[in-house]
């Protein structure tokens, strides 16, 4: 038995090891896997670590003591995490004011770090099956795309992706759709929530389920949480260096994947101070805070389609650390910004500090903004940039009035040709596709 278990919110499956919660994604009753109890960090160690990889050493290697990918967290994390985050400094700014920019991955939004660590460990977990995997992607953005570029060629596992036709902006839809071989892109006529719909079917089918053996790649999956905290660490730890204070954070949020991992980094002792999370109109998250009333409801379309998110899955993890409401009030405060106000919002950051901001970023520079400068002055803040802004150059491009640089690895894929599959929003048509 592994030391540490890992066991469902809503506590109706039985624990499993690490390994079993990163192949199984959802747990057997419908809940997300979380750890019986929060495992020690080598604090040490990661203030020594200079790199990602070295940080994630230190950080995560109590998660994976006793299990099966123990020996290979290192590997893991080595394959996975070469890729920059750095915490830059708006340098025009009044009050010390930082971007964690998480989009210098190959697909340029943060999902690249999750993708690619699940993909290396399930490299390890399931590369000697004797049939290859499938893995079932409801995508309204930016998940797709960075599923499909950390699994690509990979030969153990074939990757489907559902995308709502006309729902995504035309960049993301090119990284949905250039890649081939092992990657499948479907165009579904119909919205995130009918794609989402379609994968849940899908897996719901025993038949169809066993032919292919479905696996979901989601943020829910516990695969993509433990490297999105890494960066948390690297960065506080980093601020902490240059400024001698703890660090807050203003979190761009829909599904609440990244916004957690920041709150598990805070609540394993990292020096991290507060945390916000800044959401779209889809309000489910700051009305909760302000009435105590969970009330999940449809998405809305915004500019930050990334965050169109009306039930926010991993709040059920938060609630898991801090059962009551005025604990997870203590733990995070939420903003709700529209898209009028993104809009002004990269305006007004362009011109102010020399900074684009993609539409989801936007949210969390407007939350700032809206601090008090009592707030500003008290500590400092970073921004967390979660996608870069050439990949909404259509909506980024005429408010700023001139061309966003496109940066390398997103101008290579740019340029592959493009292919897709366009399908009606129905199981028959989904199982036809996938034979
Ligand atoms: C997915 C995504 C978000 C929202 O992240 P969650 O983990 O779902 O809260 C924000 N910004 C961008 C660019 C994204 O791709």
């Amino acid at each position: 038995m592994p030391d540490l278990q890992f066991v469902s919110t809503r506590g109706g499956a039985p624990p499993v090891s690490l390994s079993e919660a990163i192949a199984q994604g959802l747990a057997p009753d419908g809940g997300l896997y979380i750890p019986t109890r929060l495992p020690t960090v080598d604090a040490a160690g990661a203030a020594a670590a200079r790199t990602l990889p070295a940080v994630a050493r230190a950080a995560l290697a109590g998660f994976f003591s006793g299990d099966r990918l123990q020996s290979a967290v290192g590997e893991i994390a080595d394959a996975a995490l070469d890729l920059s985050a750095p915490t830059t400094a708006v340098a025009a700014a009044e009050h010390p004011l930082y971007a964690l920019e998480l989009f210098h991955g190959p697909t340029a939004a943060f999902k690249d770090f999750g993708a690619r660590f699940l993909a290396e460990s399930l490299q390890r977990l399931e590369s000697q099956a004797p049939t290859p995997m499938t893995i079932l992607v409801a995508t309204s953005g930016d998940t797709g795309g960075a599923v499909a570029a950390a699994f690509h060629r990979r030969p153990w596992v074939r990757v489907v992706i559902l995308y709502p036709a006309g729902l995504v902006s035309p960049r993301q839809e090119q990284q949905l759709c250039c890649w081939g071989e092992n990657v499948s892109s479907l165009r579904i006529a119909g919205t995130f929530d009918d794609c989402q719909r379609l994968v849940k079917a899908a897996f719901g089918d025993s038949a169809l389920a066993a032919r292919h053996r479905f696996s979901s790649a989601n943020s829910i999956n516990i695969g993509r949480l433990l490297p999105q905290m890494v960066y948390y660490v690297a960065s506080s730890l980093d601020i902490g260096r240059r400024t001698g204070a703890k660090p807050s954070y203003i979190i761009p949020a829909g599904n609440l994947g990244n916004a957690f991992a920041a709150v598990w980094a805070r609540a394993l002792g990292f020096p991290i101070g507060r945390i916000i999370l800044a959401h779209n109109v889809n309000r489910t998250v700051p009305d909760f805070l302000k009435s105590g009333i969970w009330q999940p409801r449809p998405s809305i379309a915004t500019l930050a389609s990334a965050m169109d998110v009306g039930n926010p899955s991993n709040m059920e993890r938060v609630r898991a650390l801090y059962p009551t409401v005025s604990g997870i009030r203590e733990q995070l405060s939420a903003d709700s910004v529209d898209d009028a106000t993104i809009r002004a919002r990269i305006g007004e950051d362009f011109m102010r500090y020399g900074r684009e901001w993609c539409p989801h970023t936007a949210t969390a520079a407007e939350v700032y903004a809206r601090l008090s400068a009592t707030e500003r002055r008290a500590h400092p803040w970073v921004v967390v940039a979660t996608a870069h802004p050439a990949k909404f150059n259509e909506i980024v491009e005429p408010i700023i009035g001139r061309p966003v640089a496109v940066p390398e690895s997103l101008d290579r894929l740019l340029r592959l040709p493009q292919r897709a599959l366009d399908l009606p929003p129905t199981l028959e048509a989904l199982a036809a596709a996938l034979a």
